[in-house]
């Protein structure tokens, strides 16, 4: 995962994101506030000041801030109007002025995710409506936007700038279009009319599911219905239902991933996973179907009102794809491979569950259960065996030095080198480390830093995994890039290191490779530097490109050896792990191209006016051609498709096997070149790193990926990798 900063052509994105959770929270509870003196968010620090910070700071700091960041926008549009600001030098003036609240901002959001408490809850979310309209006022400033313009039309100028400025300089534009602002009278009038109403409508959708998912369960108390739990999910099961007792129940079901997906893998009671399946593929059906067909009328009527065609016009304008031929032309080569191979795979499940005493065909609430008994009949290993081979350190030790071998920087653990400078350092827990990134091909020039939170902390932290930017690099505010990796390891216990699961260590090398897009920019405005300005479905490339090192045995045996024994992995063990990934492959990837492909249809041709019922026919259309098979006449998946109707993803869900098509195919150069030749290995690294890494969002990501590849990418490693063949 990757959150965006809030970096100028950001903004758009960033405050609708916010919008939605604005209308969620419904609050008018007080904190208690500190005055403004002292207050350690109101400095500049080179870096932030942790353990001086306290939720109380927040709301005199951004208030200050904010009212001081209005005021100073009013004085741009003046000294552009007089014409004593102009060019380029806009940007540099408005990075000045919101730099102090992008480090507020960004500390606050980050203490959200790493340390979180009701106080600061409440003063963010008192802070955030004003936040919003204040920050939306640059992206909609009329005299900004037409400065720009005449920036981009005044030909001796423009040609002065770099490509890397000319991308900033369009994409804000672009921004800045696509919030209206140049749409007049009635028009602009009716635009921001739409736009209140989907910010409501997409709310709207995802509270819906929310109450649909709270309302359903299902209470057990017979013991035998429950036949085939896993202790995990008993356990949860019975807590749900408040339970004393684990075995003897009752136990309560719910539409909670967490309970639904483990019913369906395990419950031997097949009317059971029948009951919980339906409630689940018509959940929020009946409230959320209106509100899809208005969501697609209106954002069709918004894209016609900036003269687009299709809502997908819009979005595909700024990403690499460029727009829907090309992503249905993916879409469609992906499909021809992922279907036979899907049907192939079909038929086998089916074989097997018949041959393990299943009557008939296999319906869709069997295919969990039988391709789970599939699974461990055919790989027999547990998460739980792979632990002791991958200890934090070593893993931690081995990440550092492929990184050295590939993009020769070396990185120093800041926290036990005996440097004056890491004395200035504060964290917001004891169990953060703080780590250096010198080059060495500059003498071991410092280029970088980044935090690393490695482990759970379930009561102040959020869960998952994440890259989020502290500091971005700018050669106008003298700064050096500077991340946060956030993980959720298992922490150390008292007689062992902490011990990761297989999937703890690539979603580390995943985060760490967006890492490395950050800290290793050579870009120096920071509207283009390391991840910012980088259009959305290539943002993926080199954080899936670094999960591939976790199947290469080589550079595993380098850090995956037993904590006690120091035994290396086995290779039957790991040869398993490998050969699980790519399991049911063809019927994995058909599943995502059938969202993919169902998310782009509605956004583009799809006729909005035929209303909830053309909807589902088109749902059922698609199917015929993305699913092996057809669904239930009552489905209503899409009535919980969040992603498209509620998050970011409308018109870009197919952005995860685009971006996987380019780090597969990156990854293929490797391989191409010798896994394990050292000497080929290390020169690709390096032109990886000159590329990729280097230019971020300042080229276009397919002029990057030619330097690199000297061509364009193709699927053929991406089927390959996955197993589809
Ligand atoms: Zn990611």
């Amino acid at each position: 995962m990757l959150k965006i900063p809030s970096s100028r052509r950001r903004i758009a994105i960033y405050t609708a994101h916010l919008l939605k959770r604005q209308f969620a929270a419904a609050s008018n509870t007080t904190t208690t506030t500190t005055t403004t003196n002292d207050n350690p968010l109101l400095e500049t620090h080179a870096l932030p000041p942790f353990k001086l910070i306290t939720p109380a700071h927040v709301e005199p700091a951004m208030d200050k801030l904010l009212s001081k960041y209005e005021l100073s926008i009013n004085n741009i549009e003046a000294e552009i109007n007089n014409q004593s600001l102009q060019g380029w030098k806009i940007f540099d003036e408005l990075e000045l002025i919101e730099q102090p609240i992008e480090d507020a901002w960004g500390v606050v959001s980050h203490l959200q995710g790493v340390k979180n408490s009701d106080e600061l809850r409440e003063a963010h979310e008192h802070v955030l409506p004003n936040f919003i309209k204040i920050m939306t006022k640059s992206s909609q400033s009329i005299a900004i936007y037409k400065a720009l313009e005449a920036l981009k039309s005044n030909e001796l100028e423009w040609n002065n700038l770099s490509n890397a400025q000319k991308r900033i300089v369009e994409q804000n534009l672009n921004g800045m279009r696509n919030q209206g602002v140049n749409l007049e009278g009635e028009k602009q009038k009716r635009f921001n009319e739409i736009k209140m109403e989907l910010a409501d409508l997409s709310t709207k959708f995802s509270n819906n599911v929310l109450d649909a998912t709270k309302k359903w369960s299902l209470t057990i108390t017979d013991a035998n219905e429950i036949d085939g739990f896993p202790s995990s999910l008993k356990a949860l099961a019975a807590q749900q239902a408040g339970s004393e007792d684990v075995e003897k129940g009752p136990w309560k079901l719910t539409l909670d991933f967490p309970v639904l997906g483990p019913v369906l893998q395990h419950a031997k009671n097949r009317k059971l996973r029948e009951t919980i399946y339906m409630a689940h593929v018509t959940k929020a059906g009946e409230e959320n179907a209106p509100i899809i067909a208005k969501i697609l009328k209106l954002r069709k009527e918004k894209a016609n009102l900036l003269s687009y065609n299709c809502h997908a016009d819009i979005g595909l304008e700024t990403k690499m794809a460029g727009n829907t031929k090309n992503v249905n032309d993916l879409v469609d080569q992906l499909r021809a491979k992922a279907y036979p191979c899907a049907i192939r795979e079909f038929e086998q499940l089916t074989q097997f569950a018949q041959s393990h005493g299943h009557d008939g065909k296999l319906e869709p609430w069997d295919q969990s259960f039988y391709s789970e008994r599939q699974r461990e009949e055919l790989y027999e290993f547990t998460q739980e065996e792979l632990r002791p081979y991958f200890s934090l350190p070593d893993v931690l030790k081995g990440l550092f030095t492929l990184c050295e071998q590939l993009f020769n920087v070396h990185i120093v653990d800041m926290s036990t080198t005996q440097n004056d400078s890491s004395n200035n350092v504060q964290t917001w827990h004891d169990d953060v480390q703080f780590f250096h990134v010198v080059s060495k091909e500059n003498s071991n020039e410092h280029i970088a830093s980044f935090y690393l939170d490695p482990y759970s902390r379930p009561a102040e932290k959020r869960g998952g995994a994440w890259m989020a930017v502290c500091r971005q690099r700018s050669d106008l505010l003298g700064r050096k890039p500077v991340a946060y990796l956030t993980c959720n390891g298992t922490p150390p216990l008292k007689d062992s290191p902490s011990l990761m699961t297989f999937n703890e260590v690539t979603t580390l090398f995943h985060e760490f490779g967006h890492g490395l897009q950050h800290m290793l920019t050579k870009i120096p405005y920071s509207g283009a530097a390391g991840i910012s300005g980088i259009e959305w479905d290539a943002v993926e490339l080199p954080s899936q490109f670094m999960e591939n090192w976790c199947y290469h045995k080589p550079t595993v045996d380098k850090f995956a050896k037993h904590y006690q024994t120091n035994e290396a992995l086995p290779e039957a063990l790991f040869q398993k792990v490998c050969d699980a990934q790519k399991y049911n492959a063809g019927l994995a990837l058909l599943r995502q191209l059938y969202f993919g492909k169902m998310d782009m249809v509605l956004h583009s041709t799809f006729d909005p006016s035929l209303g909830v019922e053309g909807i589902f026919e088109l749902q059922h259309e698609i199917a015929k051609d993305f699913t092996v098979t057809p669904p239930l006449d009552i489905d209503r998946f899409l009535c919980s498709f969040g992603h498209i109707f509620a998050g970011g993803y409308s018109a870009g869900y197919y952005s995860y096997i685009w971006a996987e098509v380019l780090s597969a195919d990156a990854f293929a150069a490797f391989e191409e070149a010798g896994l394990d030749n050292e000497k080929n290995i290390e020169e690709l690294g390096r032109k990886f790193a000159n590329t990729v890494l280097a230019y971020g969002g300042g080229e276009h990501p397919a002029d990057v990926y030619k330097m690199f590849r000297g061509r364009l990418a193709t699927p053929d490693a991406l089927l390959r990798h996955r197993g589809v063949e």
